[in-house]
């Protein structure tokens, strides 16, 4: 009888003491939370937010992220509209609350905002209104067009600077299809090609080549461009080379009959590779002079030594040899050593150094455009 209270006892003090325990580990775990969140509120408070977003912070679990106060991410909690794809964009990422608030709802996730907003300009990412799931990819590309997105997914090419840099001079179109106006009329980056045309009554500011540089006397570039050609001319002359413009400044009309001469006797497809059409000349602009050495005809220019030591040195008078074999999948004509194109010597010089067409130059560049 005494064992069996005695064992009683023994299991009422063990019950006893277990109870204690689990009351001081609760204690413990209950004050262990309160000190928690004393600290979290005195640590958010201290990094400036608000009571309210303080409370949503804590709802919605986000304290291990925050380290910094975020103007956009009390605004976010605020208005309510919080995606969690883009939590990191709004506490850490410092741009414009709208652009990212935009982004975000058009179901842009963190990596793909932080790429958007660090590559593309605030008009640019103003014009974007879907989610584009290539666009973060492609806007590290600095020469990235939004309104060629499309193009640059259906035009094959794997390598994206290419596909971005082709689709941006228009590879992907035919030629002489999808015409547009020619960009930068009447100045020296004017861009005339086959997918780049003059107006019929396009005309700019012309002089005559002074005879001494020119085969004729009613030679005529553009003012600027016959002053520089004639500086091009007459040190080329002091070194020994002849260099002499043979056909400058063409009109609309004079194109048109010299590019039907040639359908007389050769195919469509082949003139084109070496005669424009009216309107898609560059001898319209006045900027385009076709040369000689004054003894062989133009189009012997190539082998000439006049035409060795112009390769490497009309970029200094502002020229491009415009037309070579190794830009014809660009230009769409063949070698024509003998036509030079005034840009001027800042755009010739970086086209000379990076063996570039104008093409690139202008439509991979924003700013040139
Ligand atoms: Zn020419």
């Amino acid at each position: 009888m005494r064992k069996r209270k005695k064992r009683k006892f023994k299991t009422f003090l063990i019950l006893i003491f277990l109870l204690g325990l689990a009351f001081i580990f609760y204690y413990i775990d209950k004050n262990d939370n309160d000190y928690t969140d004393k600290e979290i509120n005195k640590k958010l408070k201290e990094l400036g937010y608000k009571e309210d977003s303080i409370n949503k912070i804590k709802e919605l679990n986000l304290i291990d992220k925050i380290n910094v106060y975020s103007n956009n991410l009390e605004e976010a909690l605020n208005k309510n509209i919080f995606n969690e794809n883009c939590i990191e964009s709004y506490i850490n990422l410092n741009k414009d609350f709208n652009t990212i608030y935009k982004l975000c709802n058009l179901n842009y996730n963190d990596s793909e905002i932080k790429e958007i907003t660090n590559n593309l300009d605030s008009d640019t990412i103003n014009k974007i209104n879907t989610y584009l799931d290539k666009l973060s990819l492609y806007s590290t590309h600095n020469n990235f067009i939004l309104d060629n997105y499309d193009r640059y997914n259906n035009y094959e090419e794997t390598d994206i600077k290419k596909k971005i840099s082709y689709v941006n001079v228009n590879l992907d179109y035919e030629f002489y299809e999808n015409i547009k106006d020619s960009i930068n009329t009447n100045n020296n980056l004017v861009l005339v090609n086959k997918y780049y045309k003059l107006s019929e009554d396009y005309i700019n500011i012309m002089d005559n080549i002074s005879i001494e540089c020119a085969v004729r006397y009613d030679i005529k570039l553009e003012t600027k461009a016959k002053e520089a050609f004639e500086k091009l001319c007459l040190d080329a002359k002091e070194l020994g080379y002849k260099i002499v413009g043979v056909s400058g400044y063409r009109s609309y009309n004079t194109q048109k009959i010299i590019y039907n001469n040639y359908l007389k006797s050769d195919s469509i497809k082949n003139v084109d590779t070496y005669s424009a059409r009216a309107g898609h000349s560059e001898h319209q602009t006045g900027y385009a002079i076709d040369v000689s050495n004054n003894n062989l005809p133009y189009n012997k220019f190539g082998s000439t030594t006049e035409y060795q030591w112009a390769k490497d040195n009309i970029h200094k008078y502002g020229f491009i040899i415009r037309y070579t074999t190794d830009n014809q999948y660009i230009t769409g004509y063949k070698n024509e050593p003998w036509h030079f194109r005034y840009v001027g010597i800042e755009a010739a010089t970086y086209i000379y150094n990076n063996s570039i067409t104008l093409e690139e130059y202008l439509l991979n560049n924003k700013e040139k455009i």
